[in-house]
Protein backbone atom coordinates (compact mmCIF):
# COMPACT_ATOMS: atom_id res chain seq x y z
CA UNK A 1 0.00 0.00 0.00
CA UNK A 2 2.58 2.08 1.31
CA UNK A 3 4.09 2.38 -2.09
CA UNK A 4 1.28 3.97 -3.77
CA UNK A 5 1.34 6.86 -1.45
CA UNK A 6 3.23 10.31 -2.33
CA UNK A 7 6.08 10.13 0.09
CA UNK A 8 7.16 12.85 2.91
CA UNK A 9 11.20 13.67 3.79
CA UNK A 10 11.46 15.85 6.34
CA UNK A 11 14.28 16.29 9.28
CA UNK A 12 15.37 18.43 12.24
CA UNK A 13 19.38 18.89 13.34
CA UNK A 14 19.94 16.70 16.56
CA UNK A 15 21.24 19.96 18.36
CA UNK A 16 18.89 20.02 21.23
CA UNK A 17 15.07 19.81 22.45
CA UNK A 18 12.35 21.11 20.11
CA UNK A 19 10.13 23.65 20.55
CA UNK A 20 7.20 25.12 19.74
CA UNK A 21 8.42 26.74 16.85
CA UNK A 22 9.38 23.37 15.25
CA UNK A 23 5.86 22.22 16.20
CA UNK A 24 4.02 24.92 14.36
CA UNK A 25 6.60 25.41 11.45
CA UNK A 26 6.62 21.50 10.57
CA UNK A 27 5.88 19.25 13.25
CA UNK A 28 2.04 19.19 12.86
CA UNK A 29 2.24 19.23 9.53
CA UNK A 30 3.91 16.17 9.72
CA UNK A 31 1.48 14.44 12.14
CA UNK A 32 -1.60 15.89 10.34
CA UNK A 33 -0.27 14.02 7.22
CA UNK A 34 1.50 11.10 7.88
CA UNK A 35 -1.97 8.69 6.95
CA UNK A 36 -1.95 10.42 3.90
CA UNK A 37 1.61 10.36 2.60
CA UNK A 38 4.47 8.18 3.03
CA UNK A 39 7.00 9.82 5.73
CA UNK A 40 10.38 9.59 6.54
CA UNK A 41 11.60 11.74 9.27
CA UNK A 42 15.49 12.16 9.35
CA UNK A 43 17.27 12.97 12.09
CA UNK A 44 20.43 14.93 10.78
CA UNK A 45 23.71 14.02 12.80
CA UNK A 46 25.72 14.80 10.27
CA UNK A 47 24.42 18.33 9.08
CA UNK A 48 24.24 18.59 13.42
CA UNK A 49 28.45 18.36 12.67
CA UNK A 50 28.69 21.48 10.32
CA UNK A 51 28.05 23.42 12.97
CA UNK A 52 29.17 21.71 16.08
CA UNK A 53 32.40 19.53 14.90
CA UNK A 54 34.20 20.24 18.19
CA UNK A 55 31.68 19.56 20.51
CA UNK A 56 29.81 16.51 19.69
CA UNK A 57 29.88 14.48 23.27
CA UNK A 58 25.79 15.16 23.15
CA UNK A 59 25.15 13.71 19.67
CA UNK A 60 24.14 10.45 21.09
CA UNK A 61 21.90 11.64 23.64
CA UNK A 62 20.31 14.57 21.17
CA UNK A 63 19.46 11.69 18.86
CA UNK A 64 17.41 9.50 21.54
CA UNK A 65 15.69 13.30 22.79
CA UNK A 66 14.64 14.17 19.63
CA UNK A 67 13.20 10.39 18.80
CA UNK A 68 11.04 11.20 22.04
CA UNK A 69 10.18 14.90 20.22
CA UNK A 70 8.89 12.98 17.49
CA UNK A 71 6.84 10.10 19.25
CA UNK A 72 5.50 12.42 21.77
CA UNK A 73 3.76 15.26 19.05
CA UNK A 74 2.36 11.76 17.55
CA UNK A 75 4.69 10.86 14.38
CA UNK A 76 3.69 6.80 14.72
CA UNK A 77 6.58 4.55 14.44
CA UNK A 78 3.50 1.96 12.87
CA UNK A 79 3.46 3.80 9.89
CA UNK A 80 6.14 7.17 9.68
CA UNK A 81 10.26 6.08 9.23
CA UNK A 82 12.58 7.67 11.08
CA UNK A 83 15.84 7.24 10.30
CA UNK A 84 19.35 8.53 11.61
CA UNK A 85 21.39 10.28 8.76
CA UNK A 86 24.80 9.18 8.76
CA UNK A 87 23.70 5.25 9.09
CA UNK A 88 22.73 6.25 5.43
CA UNK A 89 25.80 6.57 3.50
CA UNK A 90 24.71 6.60 0.03
CA UNK A 91 23.32 9.40 1.00
CA UNK A 92 27.16 11.23 1.37
CA UNK A 93 27.74 9.48 -2.37
CA UNK A 94 24.72 11.10 -3.67
CA UNK A 95 25.78 14.90 -2.17
CA UNK A 96 29.21 14.48 -3.74
CA UNK A 97 27.62 13.86 -7.26
CA UNK A 98 25.35 16.79 -6.85
CA UNK A 99 27.77 18.79 -6.05
CA UNK A 100 30.02 18.74 -9.31
CA UNK A 101 27.63 20.59 -10.79
CA UNK A 102 26.37 23.39 -7.89
CA UNK A 103 27.50 26.55 -7.88
CA UNK A 104 29.64 27.59 -4.57
CA UNK A 105 28.73 31.24 -5.72
CA UNK A 106 24.77 30.38 -4.95
CA UNK A 107 25.25 28.68 -2.14
CA UNK A 108 27.67 31.48 -0.80
CA UNK A 109 24.55 33.63 -1.94
CA UNK A 110 21.88 31.50 -0.02
CA UNK A 111 20.01 33.95 2.80
CA UNK A 112 19.55 31.12 5.47
CA UNK A 113 23.57 30.23 5.08
CA UNK A 114 24.82 33.96 5.19
CA UNK A 115 22.29 34.44 8.42
CA UNK A 116 23.15 31.11 10.30
CA UNK A 117 27.28 31.74 9.69
CA UNK A 118 26.74 35.08 11.44
CA UNK A 119 24.94 33.34 14.48
CA UNK A 120 27.46 30.79 14.61
CA UNK A 121 30.44 33.64 14.25
CA UNK A 122 31.76 31.78 11.11
CA UNK A 123 33.76 34.15 9.05
CA UNK A 124 35.55 31.51 7.14
CA UNK A 125 32.90 29.22 6.18
CA UNK A 126 33.86 25.20 5.61
CA UNK A 127 33.43 23.64 2.95
CA UNK A 128 30.66 21.07 4.82
CA UNK A 129 28.96 24.16 6.31
CA UNK A 130 28.74 26.19 3.11
CA UNK A 131 27.42 22.71 1.43
CA UNK A 132 25.00 21.60 3.46
CA UNK A 133 21.80 22.37 1.67
CA UNK A 134 23.65 20.27 -0.60
CA UNK A 135 23.53 17.34 1.23
CA UNK A 136 19.78 18.22 2.36
CA UNK A 137 18.90 17.82 -1.12
CA UNK A 138 20.71 14.35 -1.55
CA UNK A 139 18.44 13.89 1.66
CA UNK A 140 14.95 14.89 0.17
CA UNK A 141 16.31 13.22 -3.72
CA UNK A 142 17.54 10.02 -2.63
CA UNK A 143 13.90 8.98 -0.78
CA UNK A 144 12.33 10.99 -4.17
CA UNK A 145 10.62 12.65 -1.29
CA UNK A 146 7.20 14.94 -3.42
CA UNK A 147 7.13 17.15 -0.43
CA UNK A 148 9.00 18.80 2.25
CA UNK A 149 7.18 20.35 5.35
CA UNK A 150 9.19 22.93 6.45
CA UNK A 151 9.71 26.06 8.06
CA UNK A 152 10.31 29.35 6.37
CA UNK A 153 14.07 29.65 6.97
CA UNK A 154 13.91 26.20 4.99
CA UNK A 155 12.63 28.09 1.64
CA UNK A 156 15.74 28.97 -0.37
CA UNK A 157 17.42 25.58 0.38
CA UNK A 158 14.07 23.83 -1.00
CA UNK A 159 14.51 25.87 -4.11
CA UNK A 160 17.91 24.50 -4.35
CA UNK A 161 16.71 21.20 -4.27
CA UNK A 162 14.06 21.78 -6.90
CA UNK A 163 17.00 22.90 -9.32
CA UNK A 164 19.77 20.31 -8.35
CA UNK A 165 17.00 17.41 -9.12
CA UNK A 166 16.19 19.12 -12.05
CA UNK A 167 19.32 19.76 -13.61
CA UNK A 168 20.44 16.02 -12.46
CA UNK A 169 17.14 15.49 -14.72
CA UNK A 170 18.25 17.11 -17.32
CA UNK A 171 22.13 15.93 -17.43
CA UNK A 172 21.38 12.36 -17.10
CA UNK A 173 17.96 10.65 -17.16
CA UNK A 174 14.84 11.42 -14.97
CA UNK A 175 15.29 9.33 -12.31
CA UNK A 176 14.90 11.78 -9.59
CA UNK A 177 11.88 13.41 -7.81
CA UNK A 178 11.25 17.14 -7.78
CA UNK A 179 9.67 18.36 -4.45
CA UNK A 180 7.72 20.85 -3.08
CA UNK A 181 7.89 23.01 0.16
CA UNK A 182 4.71 22.78 2.26
CA UNK A 183 5.67 25.88 5.14
CA UNK A 184 3.49 25.30 8.34
CA UNK A 185 0.67 27.38 9.37
CA UNK A 186 3.45 29.69 11.19
CA UNK A 187 6.31 29.66 8.87
CA UNK A 188 8.79 31.36 11.72
CA UNK A 189 7.56 31.36 15.58
CA UNK A 190 8.99 34.16 17.42
CA UNK A 191 10.96 33.50 20.48
CA UNK A 192 10.57 34.28 24.38
CA UNK A 193 12.78 37.35 24.11
CA UNK A 194 10.64 38.48 21.28
CA UNK A 195 13.06 39.32 19.12
CA UNK A 196 14.77 36.67 16.35
CA UNK A 197 13.14 33.02 15.62
CA UNK A 198 12.27 30.68 18.39
CA UNK A 199 15.18 28.90 18.47
CA UNK A 200 16.90 25.34 20.37
CA UNK A 201 20.36 27.56 20.42
CA UNK A 202 18.75 31.07 21.33
CA UNK A 203 17.55 30.56 24.57
CA UNK A 204 14.24 31.76 23.61
CA UNK A 205 12.44 28.57 23.81
CA UNK A 206 9.07 27.01 25.32
CA UNK A 207 10.51 23.20 24.67
CA UNK A 208 7.93 20.16 24.28
CA UNK A 209 9.26 18.55 26.76
CA UNK A 210 9.21 21.72 29.51
CA UNK A 211 7.04 20.69 32.64
CA UNK A 212 4.15 22.41 33.15
CA UNK A 213 6.16 24.65 35.96
CA UNK A 214 8.50 26.01 33.75
CA UNK A 215 6.43 26.30 31.08
CA UNK A 216 4.66 28.55 33.69
CA UNK A 217 7.59 30.26 34.47
CA UNK A 218 8.81 31.02 30.90
CA UNK A 219 5.38 32.69 30.39
CA UNK A 220 5.70 34.79 33.38
CA UNK A 221 9.17 36.08 32.53
CA UNK A 222 7.74 37.26 28.86
CA UNK A 223 7.84 40.93 28.06
CA UNK A 224 4.73 42.27 27.10
CA UNK A 225 3.65 45.60 26.37
CA UNK A 226 6.76 47.70 28.21
CA UNK A 227 4.52 50.71 27.55
CA UNK A 228 1.84 48.99 30.00
CA UNK A 229 2.64 49.83 34.01
CA UNK A 230 -0.44 49.34 35.46
CA UNK A 231 -3.09 46.24 34.83
CA UNK A 232 -5.39 49.17 33.65
CA UNK A 233 -3.34 50.92 31.07
CA UNK A 234 -4.59 50.36 27.65
CA UNK A 235 -2.14 48.04 26.04
CA UNK A 236 -0.61 47.51 22.36
CA UNK A 237 -1.08 43.73 21.39
CA UNK A 238 0.64 44.69 17.87
CA UNK A 239 3.53 44.35 20.06
CA UNK A 240 2.89 41.65 22.57
CA UNK A 241 4.65 38.66 22.21
CA UNK A 242 1.81 36.87 24.22
CA UNK A 243 -0.34 38.31 21.86
CA UNK A 244 1.63 36.96 19.02
CA UNK A 245 1.06 33.14 20.79
CA UNK A 246 -2.67 34.29 22.09
CA UNK A 247 -3.10 34.57 17.94
CA UNK A 248 -1.70 31.00 17.61
CA UNK A 249 -2.50 28.67 20.21
CA UNK A 250 -5.90 30.49 21.78
CA UNK A 251 -7.63 31.28 18.53
CA UNK A 252 -10.69 30.72 20.60
CA UNK A 253 -10.63 33.39 22.72
CA UNK A 254 -8.67 36.11 20.53
CA UNK A 255 -10.89 38.83 19.87
CA UNK A 256 -11.93 38.81 23.48
CA UNK A 257 -8.33 38.94 24.30
CA UNK A 258 -7.58 41.75 22.01
CA UNK A 259 -11.00 44.28 22.54
CA UNK A 260 -10.24 43.41 26.58
CA UNK A 261 -6.01 44.35 26.56
CA UNK A 262 -6.62 47.55 24.09
CA UNK A 263 -9.54 48.77 26.42
CA UNK A 264 -6.89 47.91 29.53
CA UNK A 265 -9.65 45.31 30.87
CA UNK A 266 -7.24 42.28 30.70
CA UNK A 267 -4.17 42.56 32.82
CA UNK A 268 -1.26 40.96 31.37
CA UNK A 269 -1.25 38.41 34.13
CA UNK A 270 -4.51 36.83 33.18
CA UNK A 271 -3.70 37.33 29.38
CA UNK A 272 -1.06 34.98 30.18
CA UNK A 273 -2.72 32.25 32.25
CA UNK A 274 -5.02 31.95 29.86
CA UNK A 275 -2.62 31.06 26.81
CA UNK A 276 -1.06 28.91 29.74
CA UNK A 277 -4.15 27.19 29.70
CA UNK A 278 -4.00 26.41 26.41
CA UNK A 279 -0.52 25.30 25.85
CA UNK A 280 -0.81 22.70 28.67
CA UNK A 281 -4.39 21.36 26.47
CA UNK A 282 -1.48 21.01 23.50
CA UNK A 283 1.75 19.65 25.91
CA UNK A 284 -0.58 17.47 28.14
CA UNK A 285 -1.06 14.98 26.12
CA UNK A 286 2.29 15.08 24.12
CA UNK A 287 3.99 14.89 27.82
CA UNK A 288 1.72 11.74 28.56
CA UNK A 289 2.76 9.89 25.20
CA UNK A 290 6.97 10.75 25.92
CA UNK A 291 6.60 9.13 29.17
CA UNK A 292 4.99 5.94 27.55
CA UNK A 293 8.21 5.73 25.00
CA UNK A 294 10.89 7.02 27.69
CA UNK A 295 9.93 3.96 29.77
CA UNK A 296 10.69 1.72 27.15
CA UNK A 297 14.05 3.22 25.42
CA UNK A 298 14.66 -0.20 24.00
CA UNK A 299 11.74 0.10 22.08
CA UNK A 300 12.81 3.57 20.77
CA UNK A 301 15.65 2.08 19.61
CA UNK A 302 14.48 -0.32 17.78
CA UNK A 303 12.01 2.03 16.20
CA UNK A 304 15.49 4.18 15.10
CA UNK A 305 17.43 1.20 14.08
CA UNK A 306 14.06 -0.34 12.23
CA UNK A 307 13.66 2.53 10.15
CA UNK A 308 16.86 3.83 9.18
CA UNK A 309 17.13 -0.23 8.05
CA UNK A 310 13.83 0.19 6.04
CA UNK A 311 14.85 3.66 4.58
CA UNK A 312 18.11 2.52 3.66
CA UNK A 313 17.14 0.15 1.03
CA UNK A 314 15.17 2.68 -0.39
CA UNK A 315 18.15 4.59 -0.25
CA UNK A 316 20.43 1.81 -2.15
CA UNK A 317 17.15 1.38 -4.48
CA UNK A 318 17.92 5.27 -5.96
CA UNK A 319 21.43 5.12 -5.72
CA UNK A 320 21.78 2.14 -8.00
CA UNK A 321 19.35 3.98 -10.65
CA UNK A 322 21.67 7.15 -9.83
CA UNK A 323 24.73 5.30 -11.23
CA UNK A 324 23.33 3.44 -13.97
CA UNK A 325 22.41 7.64 -15.41
CA UNK A 326 25.59 8.87 -15.05
CA UNK A 327 26.93 6.14 -16.26
CA UNK A 328 29.33 5.03 -13.41
CA UNK A 329 27.84 1.32 -12.51
CA UNK A 330 31.14 -0.18 -14.20
CA UNK A 331 29.90 -3.85 -13.50
CA UNK A 332 26.67 -3.28 -13.33
CA UNK A 333 25.77 -3.79 -9.47
P1 LIG B 1 19.40 24.93 15.13
O1 LIG B 1 19.72 26.14 15.95
O2 LIG B 1 20.07 23.68 15.60
O3 LIG B 1 19.52 25.14 13.64
P2 LIG B 1 16.55 25.21 14.81
O4 LIG B 1 15.69 25.58 15.99
O5 LIG B 1 16.78 26.23 13.72
O6 LIG B 1 17.86 24.65 15.43
P3 LIG B 1 16.31 23.08 12.84
O7 LIG B 1 16.62 21.68 13.23
O8 LIG B 1 17.34 23.85 12.06
O9 LIG B 1 15.91 23.90 14.15
O10 LIG B 1 14.92 23.14 12.05
C1 LIG B 1 14.04 22.06 11.95
C2 LIG B 1 12.73 22.45 11.29
O11 LIG B 1 11.98 23.30 12.14
C3 LIG B 1 12.89 23.26 9.99
O12 LIG B 1 11.88 22.88 9.09
C4 LIG B 1 12.70 24.69 10.45
O13 LIG B 1 12.24 25.52 9.39
C5 LIG B 1 11.64 24.52 11.52
N1 LIG B 1 11.73 25.60 12.54
C6 LIG B 1 12.75 25.81 13.40
N2 LIG B 1 12.51 26.89 14.18
C7 LIG B 1 11.29 27.38 13.81
C8 LIG B 1 10.46 28.48 14.25
N3 LIG B 1 10.83 29.30 15.23
N4 LIG B 1 9.26 28.68 13.63
C9 LIG B 1 8.86 27.85 12.63
N5 LIG B 1 9.58 26.79 12.17
C10 LIG B 1 10.79 26.55 12.76
MG1 LIG C 1 18.28 25.68 12.00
Amino acid sequence: MADSKKRILTGDRPTGNLHLGHYVGSLANRVKLQKEYDSFILIADVQALTTHWEKDENLAENIFAIALDYLSVGIDPEISTILIQSMVPELFELTMYFSLYTSVNVLRHNPTIKSEAAQHGFKDMTYGFLGYPVSQAADIAIFKAHLVPVGEDQIPHLELARKIVRRFNDLYRPVLVEPDTLVGEVPRLVGLDGKTKMSKSLNNAIFLSDSSDTIKSKIRSAVTDPARIRKNDPGHPDICTIFQYQQIFNKNEISEIETNCRQGSIGCVDCKNRLFVQLEQLLAPMRERRSKFANNMPLVRDILFDGTSKARAVAEDTMREVREAMKINYFNQ
